[in-house]
């Protein structure tokens, strides 16, 4: 039987799950002891993960991306907040699937890591993810600014970035998607949303057409992102 979680890196993981502050951390525990977490859908090659996390009747919907250089990011459609506790909660139940596989191995005789192991506590971490590298298009924006991105202008353009590689990879982009980056338009969420008359050759071209679906349905874009006057 194949394993889905192969390709994760049990040590990201667990170091990922030390990020999150101890409320955030106990409120996501406690939704994964409940058995909140479902629908774990761990990408085969280990640098992405989604799930779904219930919690008093609503769904939410979380995604997180495996940066190899700066280590795990996630996003949730709670309130487009980045490290939340059901970011926290999928991830906790990752860790759960790993740690099953770790004492397979173990039991099969394979005592030691298959994985490579990263030198730990090699870099510093905050739950913003500040260092994780902006995408060319995420650069041009900063540039066109000239001066620091704010925090949430940051999520943002990363959250755009996960939007862009989804659509890339060729994957339906659908209401969710939209969500994500907090231009829902309301309907169902599993709903692919053509937004293109044909996939978008770039981010920038990707980031216009979502841009005018978003004008077009009276919902405000983020400011920093808007076309300046000429
Ligand atoms: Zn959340």
């Amino acid at each position: 039987m194949s394993d889905p979680f192969a390709a994760f890196d049990r040590s990201e993981v667990q170091d990922y799950l030390a990020v999150f502050d101890r409320r955030t951390r106990k409120q996501g525990e406690r939704l994964y002891q409940l058995g909140r977490v479902g629908q774990l859908k761990p990408a085969a090659d280990g640098l992405s993960l989604e799930a779904q996390v219930h919690e008093d009747g609503t769904v939410h919907e979380v995604s997180m991306v495996l940066d190899p250089d700066f280590g795990w990011g996630g996003f949730c459609t709670c309130s487009g907040v980045e490290d939340c506790e059901h970011v926290y909660a999928a991830m906790r139940a990752a860790m759960a699937e790993l740690n099953v596989a770790a004492v397979r191995d173990l039991s099969a005789g394979q005592a030691s890591p298959t994985r490579p192991v990263p030198a730990r506590g090699a870099r510093a971490r905050t739950p913003c993810h500040p260092e994780v590298p902006l995408s060319e298009f995420g650069e041009e924006v900063a540039a066109r600014l000239g001066r620091r991105l704010r925090p949430p202008e940051r999520a943002f353009l990363l959250r755009l970035q996960v939007g862009y590689e989804h659509v890339r990879a060729g994957r339906p982009f659908t209401r969710w998607n939209l969500e994500q980056l907090g231009l829902g338009l309301g309907g169902n969420g599993w709903e692919a949303v053509e937004l293109w008359p044909r996939r978008p050759a770039s981010e920038k071209e990707f980031w216009h057409y979502v841009a005018n679906a978003a004008l077009e349905h009276g919902r405000a874009i983020p400011e920093f992102l808007a076309p300046s006057p000429t």
